[in-house]
């Protein structure tokens, strides 16, 4: 296996429970709440739990995720897998996106479990991320996994940043995409997939 940035497992810092709630105590005492009443009172700990699952994919271990499920299989048709559904975190405001990603491969004697696409998704969707480089990462990740002929991911997106506040446009989406090895060079690979795509959800979720 190639090594490659997308697939690295990220060492996270061990703090006991309670560490990232006792920040979030402050925050609350800073926008002005009081964090001893009875309604908040175990908020911090519950955000800390939320934010710790949000950001998990920080944690997960790619090779693990697809251990056994790697087949070999003499078949080149595109396997395409649409409409999967990714709540992530922009790493500029910490406010969730969320949306759907559409991934298809071109099989090289290896095909993968289906259901294990939608956990690579997650496994890059649960990190603070741009939106380009979440699509890159799943792209590259599946790439090295299953060293197919080539990769194709559409994501399509609604970001709460933009949604909530600054520009306020709440039904504006965001499509990013990469395509790797034959849907990058091939007109004929990407249009296959793309005429998949289009009869999908896009824009409509
Ligand atoms: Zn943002």
């Amino acid at each position: 296996m190639k090594s490659n940035k997308a697939v690295v497992k990220m060492p996270r810092p061990q703090y006991g429970e309670g560490a990232i709630a006792e920040h979030y105590r402050e925050i609350l005492r800073q926008i002005g709440e009081n964090p001893e009443r009875e309604g908040l009172k175990s908020t911090p700990l519950r955000a800390e739990k939320a934010i710790r699952f949000l950001t998990n994919g920080y944690e997960a271990d790619i090779q693990k995720l697809v251990n056994g499920a790697i087949f070999n299989e003499a078949t080149d048709e595109m396997v395409v897998v649409k409409d999967i559904e990714f709540f992530s975190l922009c790493e500029h405001h910490l406010l969730p996106f969320h949306g759907k990603a559409h991934v298809a491969y071109l099989p090289q004697n290896k095909i993968i479990g289906l259901s294990k696409i939608p956990r690579i998704v997650d496994v890059f969707a649960r990190r603070l991320q741009v939106q380009e480089r979440m699509t890159q990462q799943i792209a590259q990740c599946i790439q090295e996994v299953l060293d197919p002929r080539g990769v194709a991911v559409i994501t399509e997106a609604r970001h709460f940043c933009m949604m909530m506040r600054g520009v306020e446009k709440q039904h504006s989406s965001t499509v990013s995409s990469a395509m790797l090895g034959d849907f990058r060079s091939r007109k004929d690979t990407r249009d296959e997939f793309l005429s998949h795509v289009r009869h999908s959800s896009l824009g409509a979720f």
